[in-house]
């Protein structure tokens, strides 16, 4: 049978694998320490799960308009009015299968073949085969752990092309837990308004933020930017929801009908019932998503400090998110060898940096408890002074 080329284009989620692989030997009862997942382990809060309940005894189990319940794409709207100084109304909503899948219809509804879209290294492993996926070509640019992985305005503005058309921002930054300041994120937009581009600012992980470190929504800054700044965010991380499947775009109304378009033809709405869990999540006190942060930032601090004690690796301490990008290239191996050999001999799993687009580092998430990362740091330690 011949398959479609695009599906050759790109590869299949190297995460998902070693995650599964971890899975498979933990339900053959090894005992798997794992720092690989990319959700909260917590379980969703039970006032959301109570609200979906009742929606679903009410009868919200019917077919929704394309983009989502007029409720809920007022809430959103509401929410990033108050919560992050972005002007958009319901209308500039537009309610999605999670992040993923918002971030996907963009691409869709924006990119075609000569398209460039820049996409600074270590990225989310999803950005460059959903480029790619709508005929695109990704420009990777590389930054380093010395400026803490982030890029600069001038390797931002080198990158710029005449074919470029959108620049893919994510601050708390998965895999490296790196948060922009707001004057560097002042700094790209300036770029971007000059060199009149298009960014998407992935904001999943902006309610993750530890000691002083601040989350500015790159569209805040004024009228220009906000011109072109397409806003993607969801449950998942913020509420506990990765299940749920409910994330959210804000856009210039030009782009929010085109993605309406195509969701009208692809999911169709998100599970009704599931969209009354994310009016409670954004209505109801937060303080769960407090509570789950009190927790993260205890793993942080412990994971940071054992980590840097490790002779041979090293990790700059992440201002946000759940991740640790450790750096292995004293130990001389590459990162899926590395992950395999320490899967293997130790049952510890950790994602492999080539999955992000660096070879020399890996990701731990602190997606889990104290005992498990204390005695998964300790076999870590004794893999590593082999
Ligand atoms: C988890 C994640 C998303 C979106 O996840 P959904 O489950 O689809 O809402 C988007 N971007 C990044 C960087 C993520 O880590």
């Amino acid at each position: 049978m011949k398959l479609a080329a695009r599906v050759d284009r790109v590869s299949p989620s190297l995460t998902l694998a070693i995650s599964a692989k971890a899975k498979a030997m933990k339900a053959k009862g090894i005992d798997v320490c794992s720092f690989s997942a990319g959700e909260p382990d917590f379980p969703t809060p039970k006032h959301i799960c109570e609200a979906a309940k009742t929606a679903l005894d009410e009868g919200k189990t019917r077919y929704g308009p394309a983009v989502g319940e007029p409720k809920l794409r007022q809430a959103i709207a509401r929410k990033l009015n108050n919560d992050n100084n972005l002007n958009y109304t319901a209308e500039n909503i537009i309610v999605t299968n999670g992040g993923k899948y918002s971030l996907f219809n963009l691409m869709q509804a924006l990119i075609e073949s000569g398209d460039e879209v820049i996409i600074p290294a270590p990225y989310w492993l999803s950005y460059p085969e959903m480029v790619k996926l709508a005929q695109g070509t990704p420009v990777i640019v590389e930054t380093s752990a010395d400026n803490d992985y982030k890029i600069t305005p001038e390797q931002l503005e080198r990158a710029i092309t005449p074919q470029t058309k959108l620049f893919v921002f994510n601050s708390p930054s998965n895999p490296t837990g790196t948060v922009y300041t707001p004057a560097e994120v002042k700094a790209l937009a300036k770029v971007i308004v000059e060199q009149d581009i298009l960014v998407v600012s992935d904001e999943i992980y902006e309610k993750i933020l530890y000691d002083d470190a601040k989350h500015l929504s790159i569209g805040s800054i004024d009228a220009e930017i906000l011109s072109r700044t397409i806003t993607s965010n969801g449950f998942a991380k913020s509420h506990s929801m990765t299940g749920w499947r409910v994330g959210y775009a804000a856009a210039p109304t030009e782009i929010l009908k085109a993605m309406a378009k195509i969701q009208s033809h692809s999911t169709s709405n998100v599970c009704t019932f599931a969209q009354y869990g994310a009016i409670a999540a954004l209505e109801s006190s937060q303080e769960c998503v407090q509570k789950m942060l009190t927790a993260f930032a205890q793993r942080r601090s412990y994971m940071h400090e054992a980590i840097n004690a490790i002779p041979q690796l090293s990790c700059p301490k992440p201002d946000g998110a759940f991740y640790l990008f450790a750096d292995i290239s004293q130990t001389g191996k590459k990162s899926l060898d590395f992950c395999n050999e320490l899967l293997e001999t130790k049952q510890v799993a950790a994602i492999p940096g080539v999955a992000f687009g660096m070879d020399n580092c890996i990701r731990f998430s602190y997606a889990t408890d104290m005992e498990t990362i204390k005695e998964g740091i300790k076999r870590l330690a004794e893999f590593v002074a082999r």
